[in-house]
């Protein structure tokens, strides 16, 4: 089986310490990306840790696939212990970084301790530097990018960053590259902040001995660059008014379900405002939205769909200039914008306030800095919902994603037991529903796809290829690149969600965790379908024995480990 290549740089940015440990083995089982991202978490990261404690980790993982120089392999994977949801998850964005990642010669960045100085990791294929920059507290993202500009002439390419919202603990903060895209949810931003870690950088001539297969017939490249797809000029935003009109676009915080300004914030709308193409690493497919408004200032990479929907029609926002300012907002801040964008429509919905895009903005910023109702804010919508006197529309703590399950129920079913809560990318069920290759209706006997979808994107991820290339990278071409028989794929997808599972159950999730805010037809049978479906027990747990130990003892720096490899410096 094809997988990334080179060792597991740990920096314990505590100790000042920088480790690279031989993970042959690891990746060799595991591919690379959010799989053996998974299986180091839920080895590494104590049970019982604090998400903001020293004990947490973060990782970064390339898959070998990044080494191709395919179409839709310009992304890469973070997985952390949750400060949103409390359990693990895993975040993919794109942009340049994986290649510049590779070059600083590692396969995985394990990030652990805590520094008592706000710190620049600096990573090259040659050791790890330590910067203290205490002059960049509260700084926004683009400012860290000028930051290493100036002193290192390195790109935002080059770069993971955090805004003033991870470095002030937001539950959903981001962590940032290339500026605009983000390791959006989770709030993986704010394990950084909690490690005072403002950036990392990557630099280095390294090359990962990958050698992909690369057939012929296998021109994905050729195909992204003559697609028509609507999705290349209009990004996720090309189906907003279909969804609106056909399903669900949930608006003034999920009170209603249609959007009369739908088409003010559609994906026309966003072509309109499309000034140039937009890609990530080596894609011809091309699908980014770099967008801007000249005559109210305002440039960004966006919005998608996403927050379409969480700065737009659910805060009952319908100009799309609003919607660009809130996104711009998100990036230079560091924040989720589902997350972002949902919490801020709670509050609107708190003060009668929705269609208030200038109040959404200035609470968007507090919630950043932590300010005034900003600080309660900043806790997410399931912490904060009884406050406010609003409905708690999260499932495990994630403020739901656009597609809305009420409609979709085998999406909505996936929503009640992802093990990362309300994320649309977790299954996708939405696909097929929208398709209309299965009935929305209903929630019963769909518990099989489901499992297929959340073992199939548990592949992608670690590949790590792009949710948008389906179509071209299908399941037979990954099989290929991967060398490995598409259901042994499936069955490492498997694993790696049972680890995210046993994970969750240790520390004290259960069938109690898994459901929904609102009622579905049959959901409790359709829940015992997916648990017996996986393998799971009536409550919702995973039996310990289905989980081996693989990566506790890999080295110092491991939770239980022993047996030091090579320190960098
Ligand atoms: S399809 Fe779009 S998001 Fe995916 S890798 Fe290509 S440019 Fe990036």
């Amino acid at each position: 089986m094809l997988h990334a290549e080179g060792p597991l740089l740990t920096i314990d940015v505590g100790e000042r310490t920088a480790t690279r440990t031989d993970i042959d083995d690891l990746l060799a089982e595991f591919i690379g990306g959010r799989a053996v991202a998974t299986a180091l978490a839920h080895d590494r990261i104590p049970f019982d840790a604090d998400p903001f404690g020293p004990e947490n980790r973060a990782y970064l993982a390339t898959g070998p696939l990044q080494q191709s120089g395919m179409s839709f392999t310009g992304r890469m994977s973070m997985t952390g212990l949750s400060p949103l949801t409390d359990g693990l998850v895993s975040t993919n964005a794109g942009g340049y970084l994986s290649r510049e990642f590779s070059g600083a010669d590692l396969s995985v960045l394990e990030v652990v301790g805590a520094s008592d100085e706000l710190l620049i990791a600096h990573v090259t294929d040659e050791g790890v530097e330590f910067e203290e920059v205490p002059e960049l507290a509260g700084a926004e993202v683009p400012a860290v990018s000028d930051h290493v500009a100036e002193t290192r002439d390195l790109g935002p390419e080059n770069c993971i960053a955090i805004g003033p919202a991870g470095e002030n603990l937001v539950r959903f903060a981001s962590v940032m590259t290339y500026d605009s895209r983000a390791f959006g949810r989770g709030g993986l931003g704010a394990v950084l902040g909690s490690k005072n870690l403002k950036a990392v950088t990557f630099e280095g001539d390294a090359e990962p001995d990958v050698e992909i297969p690369n057939p012929p017939e296998m021109d994905v490249h050729r195909e992204a660059a003559t697609s028509d797809d609507r999705m290349k000029r209009q990004g996720t935003t090309g189906g907003t008014e279909f969804i609106n009109e056909n399903f669900s676009l949930p608006t003034r915080y999920f009170s209603e379900y249609e959007f009369e300004h739908a088409a003010g914030i559609g994906g026309d709308a966003v072509e309109e405002k499309k000034y140039k193409k937009g890609a990530c690493s080596a894609c011809a497919y091309a699908c980014k939205l770099p967008t801007r408004d000249e005559a109210e200032g305002v440039e960004t990479e966006g919005p998608e769909f996403e927050t379409v929907y969480a700065f737009g029609s659910n805060q009952g926002v319908g100009d799309i200039v609003d919607v660009m300012k809130a996104n711009e907002l998100c990036d230079v801040l560091g924040m989720d914008t589902i997350s972002a964008g949902v919490t801020v429509a709670a509050y609107l919905a708190s003060e009668d306030e929705f269609g208030n895009a200038e109040l959404a903005r200035e609470i968007t910023e507090k919630i950043a800095y932590r300010e005034g109702i900003g600080d309660d804010l900043a806790e997410g919508v399931h912490r904060v919902h009884d406050r406010l006197g609003v409905d708690d529309y999260t499932v495990k703590g994630m403020e739901f994603a656009a597609h809305d399950g009420r409609v979709l129920h085998g999406q909505g079913l996936s929503y009640a037991v992802a093990n990362r809560g309300g994320d649309h990318m977790y299954a996708g069920m939405l696909g097929p529903e929208y398709a209309g290759e299965i009935d929305p209706e209903g929630t019963l006997g769909k518990a099989e796809l489901l499992v297929e979808k959340e073992n199939r994107n548990v592949v992608r991820d670690s590949g790590v290829v792009c949710a948008f290339g389906g179509d071209y990278v299908t399941d037979d071409r990954l099989a290929q690149l991967l060398d490995a028989p598409y259901e042994d794929l499936l069955e490492l997808g498997a694993r790696t969600i049972e680890r995210e599972r046993h994970f969750n159950n240790e520390r004290g999730k259960d069938a109690s965790d898994d459901g929904l805010p609102y009622d579905l037809p049959d959901l409790d049978a359709a829940i015992e379908e997916y648990y017996e479906e996986r393998g799971l027990r009536e409550d919702g747990t995973l039996p310990d024995e289905r989980v081996e130990p693989v990566a506790a003892d890999l080295g110092s720096s491991g939770a239980g480990g022993s047996g030091a490899s090579p320190a960098d410096d």
